[in-house]
């Protein structure tokens, strides 16, 4: 069923407690933890507790859930201080995407350009 824990779930190991991480906020239906391998002085993952495998099916199958994320994105960028930050979603292995657990990136603390490689 849609957004129901799975097993093999990296990011539903964090969100049940199995796996440590440095969570920094936490919500009824998200939390935001820093990511272990840092590109940014700032970079913290904002996931949805429930299991959607990319952004994608985040927005379509759960379109408040995808909202409550962004206002996270948000919440982290205010908690940090950050002037200006970059959100990330790697959608699909062609963008990026290794762990198959809808997340945020939030970035900043440092200058960055554009495009992104
Ligand atoms: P993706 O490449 O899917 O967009 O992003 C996955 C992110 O998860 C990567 O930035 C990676 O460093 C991070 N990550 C992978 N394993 C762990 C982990 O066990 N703990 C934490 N905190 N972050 C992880």
């Amino acid at each position: 069923m849609a957004g129901e824990p799975q097993d093999d779930c990296l990011f539903c190991k964090i969100v049940a407690g199995h796996i440590p991480a440095t969570i920094v906020r936490e919500t009824e239906t998200t939390v935001a933890f820093r990511d272990i391998n840092p590109q940014a002085p700032t970079h913290v993952l904002v996931i949805p507790k429930a299991h959607y495998k990319d952004a994608a099916a985040l927005a379509a199958q759960a379109p408040q859930l995808a909202a409550d994320v962004l206002a996270e994105t948000q919440a982290v960028a205010d908690e940090d201080k950050l002037e200006s930050y970059r959100i990330v979603f790697n959608t699909g292995a062609g963008a990026g995407q290794t762990v198959w657990h809808a997340h945020a990136h939030v970035l900043g603390g440092r200058g960055m350009e554009w495009p992104p490689g």
